[in-house]
């Protein structure tokens, strides 16, 4: 892949972040039957990303959450998910020092 498609990519993956509830996002657990993902401080309003449940018959009986039931995300991929904003920033600290280079090294930077 060519820098310039890299840099545009990224330009494509930013766009959509910035379009994105804020970070940093963590799941916060409500009761056995609802996980909201969302900012910490803030996850009723602006803050709020989304809500997790499982179906109403797997939340019977059920007295803690658990990631991985039934339609709820597994553990894995729900730290995955709330790192988003993380993985954003960083996408946008890795385009910068690129951009370093390229002025450092000019033309000798392959694409
Ligand atoms: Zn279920």
């Amino acid at each position: 892949m060519k820098i310039a498609d890299l840099h545009a990519e990224t330009e494509r993956l930013l766009v959509l972040a910035s379009m994105a509830t804020t970070g940093p996002w963590t799941w916060i657990i409500q009761d056995a039957s609802t996980a909201t993902l969302g900012r910490a401080d803030d996850w009723i309003s602006d803050g709020f990303v989304m809500d997790s449940s499982p179906c109403e018959s797997c939340c019977k009986g059920k007295e803690s959450w658990k990631f991985g039931r039934c339609t709820t995300p597994s553990s894995e991929n729900a730290n995955f998910i709330a790192a988003a904003p993380d993985m954003a920033a960083h996408i946008k600290r890795l385009d910068a020092r690129v951009c370093e280079l390229e002025q450092l090294h000019g033309a000798s930077l392959p694409g």
